[in-house]
């Protein structure tokens, strides 16, 4: 409040205006992209031939009143120029790779009017009658400009910010009271439980004051304490204390994402008055048998702009927990793209449930989010033990012979230029096979400078024709593919290594980031503060390492808040290794069959691999052909998971083995509570295969000084077997057996990554 006793509404002059200009049509038809570099490199040359005197990248700020708000403006103009006759041009430019003939002055009403703000901000400061604007549009492929003026009276810009003010006033006015409302509810919010489980205070109590400190914190607490109401409750009670503003609950699971969802329904019973939104993949989310994203194909995307601002006024005035269900319902009420309009959400909401990749990963991450945002912003990252593969995934990029043969070949005699650019991405693969020597996978020592000219050459080439109305989408492919290709190189850097692959039919080059914490690091800069959790950061230190710890990184770990008398653990110490691997068949058939004899009940068996799994459970019905079994299949429907997990009940008269994938869909965020599963075997120590991607890896930790096995192969499998076995007990109620099939368990290496209530372990 000020003087006047008015809310205040802070603003940015872009946001302002393409809330009430833009209008249109969602076209994901192929428009050649301009990169932020090319932007920035277009932008400062126009800046160089500014005359002396001349400024460029101009702050401005205004506070004005209107509606019963104080409006506080802010932007920077690109240029604030003098002319020969005193006069004052505000100067705002705009790159293009899509050409700029076809440009009128009124083409984008939201670059004028953007002009138009900075140019009443400026008159309003310097208390200036008559100023005047220049919209200059600049070709970034060729350089070529185009330029628009127009003049105006103080009075008109005056009228003109007026009228964007009214426009905007139902929107401000309705997140000013949710604001309020918010805040107050968040005031009387208590924890939804009668108690906390043990643990669950210091859980909640380090989240807090992570958020205070503005600190990271890597929490190990575990399954079953309760770690996402116990990380949310904190988090939105530091928001009702304006510590921050948004919170963002990141999640590898679908599954996960429901807890989540669920715990702010918790507290909404409670009386919150919170708004959160669930960013749901667009393939899933969109309304059509096929995503085409054009006005032509698709209704949802015919309009869009034209109608968004009503469909966000109706669903959040009416909806605090905006699901993906809510998202569908609103989105055919106003006929709008769910997936574009749940983004579009996302902007505004207190809390947002998505995928790590909405942050982490630079191809897919939000770029509406300014700094400021950032810095009002907690990341709560959940089951984060997940984000070290993934990101390995989110950083590294490959190229792959196979489209490039079919391009050169149909472009032939049509397009000499995409066809000589094919031709030689697939000669570069021709003479990198001839180096192949026998092999199947190597490393190549030296960044393939050579390539990457040629990729960027051809995506170069392919953006035109794209650009022309191509509709190749094999074309559209590549593109992509060499894309992301030039995109992850100018990222390589020694964090990376570079892979072929090669047989008598493909060849792929691929950068593969083997140390993604330094990427993850910078992805996640400037938020206010950070919470990885998970209830295996096991050991803690090379978690932290991975996930590109700061030095100030606040830790803790929260015990077990069940008695180890819930569990009995069993070691049974036979091979399982790969060599020899089938003569543990039989011996492990059997002693599962001993087991369900001895205890009945529903059991989760997990083998290293498929092969395996079936070898055994061969070997199984061999030994007892009466017991239930259901098998873990490839490729699962989501409609065949559920029936496999529905098959686990309390009430099933006889044993039940299920035979499931260590580090597979069932592994992990899965709840069997109570009597839906007496017990857990783990086959093997759940090392990754053998292979090249975790051999480089681990020499690379090793030249660090780490012991390389140990990163690549022995803590990546131990977190497999921790996350499988942690299925079992859920809750004070749960009981039961936890069966560790490998000799290796009894190890020193393995035992000390075992948790202290499976110490007192017997050895069958
Ligand atoms: S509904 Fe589907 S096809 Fe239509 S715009 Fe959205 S994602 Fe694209």
């Amino acid at each position: 409040m000020n003087e006047l006793n008015l809310p205040h509404y802070h603003i940015s002059v872009r946001p302002l205006v393409e809330y009430v200009f833009r209008s249109g049509s969602i076209d994901s038809r192929f428009q050649a992209p301009t990169s932020l570099s090319e932007g920035t490199r277009a932008h400062q040359k126009i800046q160089k031939t500014y005359n002396e005197g001349d400024q460029k990248e101009v702050p401005l700020k205004l506070s004005i009143e209107h509606g019963g708000f104080l409006f506080e403006l802010e932007g920077r103009c690109d240029g604030l120029l003098f002319g020969e006759k005193g006069n004052i041009i505000i100067d705002e430019i705009k790159s293009t790779a899509a050409g700029i003939e076809g440009i009128l002055i009124d083409s984008y009403p939201v670059h004028l009017a953007q002009a138009k703000c900075y140019a009443y901000m400026f008159s309003m400061d310097k208390g200036i009658k008559e100023i005047s604007i220049q919209l200059t549009y600049v070709d970034s492929k060729t350089d070529d400009l185009k330029r628009f003026h127009q003049t105006f009276s103080f009075q008109q810009l005056e009228s003109f910010i007026k009228e964007i003010l009214e426009d905007f006033l139902p929107f401000a006015r309705m997140l000013s009271e949710h604001k309020n409302l918010c805040r107050q509810s968040i005031k009387d919010l208590v924890f939804p439980f009668k108690t906390y489980r043990k643990g669950q205070k210091k859980l909640a109590a380090s989240v807090y004051d992570a958020i205070k400190g503005k600190k990271e914190l890597f929490l190990r607490a575990p399954t079953g304490i309760g770690k996402t109401i116990s990380t949310i409750f904190p988090s939105v009670k530091a928001v009702g204390e304006e510590e921050i503003d948004h919170l963002f609950y990141l999640t590898a699971k679908t599954i996960t994402r429901q807890t989540a969802e669920e715990s702010f329904q918790l507290l909404e019973k409670e009386g919150l008055h919170f708004k959160t939104v669930t960013l749901t993949a667009k393939d899933k989310v969109c309304l059509n048998d096929t995503t085409s994203c054009q006005k032509d194909m698709c209704p949802f995307a015919d309009g869009y702009y034209d109608r968004i601002n009503g469909a966000i006024l109706d669903i959040y005035k009416n909806k605090n927990n905006i699901t993906r269900g809510t998202i569908e319902e609103y989105s055919k009420k106003h006929r709008v793209c769910p997936f574009e309009f749940s983004l579009d959400l996302a902007y505004i909401a207190d809390a947002v449930i998505c995928d790590y990749n909405y942050i982490f990963d630079p191809r897919i991450s939000l770029k509406r989010f300014s700094e400021e945002y950032k810095k009002r912003s907690l990341l709560l990252i959940d089951e984060a033990h997940n984000l070290v593969d993934r990101a390995r995934g989110m950083f590294s990029g490959s190229l792959m012979k196979s489209p490039f043969l079919n391009i050169k070949r149909s472009y032939k005699g049509k397009n000499q230029r995409i066809f000589e650019s094919a031709k030689n991405i697939n000669q570069y693969f021709i003479d990198l096979k001839k180096e192949a020597d026998n092999r199947k996978e190597w490393i190549l020592s030296e960044f393939p400078d050579n390539l990457f000219k040629l990729a960027a050459e051809f995506n170069s080439r392919t953006e035109e024709e794209l650009a022309s109305g191509s509709t190749d989408t094999e074309l559209l492919d590549a593109y992509f593919m060499t894309l992301a290709f030039v995109k992850t190189a100018a990222l390589f850097d020694d964090h990376y290594a570079i892979m072929i692959q090669a047989d008598r039919k493909e060849a792929t080059i691929k950068l593969f980031c083997l140390d993604p914490s330094l990427l993850l690091s910078k992805m996640g800069k400037n938020y206010h503060s950070k919470v990885y959790f998970s209830a295996t950061f096991t050991p803690m230190n090379y978690f932290k390492e991975m996930l590109g710890a700061n030095n100030e990184a606040m830790e803790v770990s929260i015990d077990s808040p069940f008695a180890s008398s819930q569990t009995e653990v069993f070691i049974y110490p036979i091979s399982t290794r790969y060599k020899g691997r089938e003569k543990s068949y039989n011996p492990i058939a059997k002693t599962i069959n001993d087991l369900i004899t001895v205890r009945p009940g529903n059991y989760l068996v997990f083998f290293p691999s498929y092969q395996y799994l079936m070898e055994t459970f061969e070997a199984f019905k061999e030994i007892d052909a009466m017991t239930e079994t259901i098998i873990q299949s490839r490729g699962m429907a989501e409609s065949e998971r559920e029936a496999f997990l529905a098959s686990f009940q309390e009430e099933n008269k006889n044993s039940l083995v299920g035979f499931a994938v260590l580090g597979g869909v069932f592994s992990e965020g899965v709840d069997l509570k109570g009597e839906r599963l007496n017990g857990v075997v783990c086959v093997g120590v759940g090392l990754p295969q053998v292979g090249l991607e975790r051999n480089i890896i681990k020499d690379y930790y090793r030249a660090q000084g780490s012991n390389g096995f140990d990163y690549s192969y022995v803590y990546p499998g131990m977190n497999k077997v921790l996350q499988a076995a942690g299925r079992l007990i859920r809750s004070e109620d749960d009981y039961g057996t936890i069966v560790l099939m490998d000799d290796r368990f009894l190890e020193n290496k393995y035992q000390k990554l075992l948790p202290q209530e499976w110490k007192d372990f017997r050895i069958i």
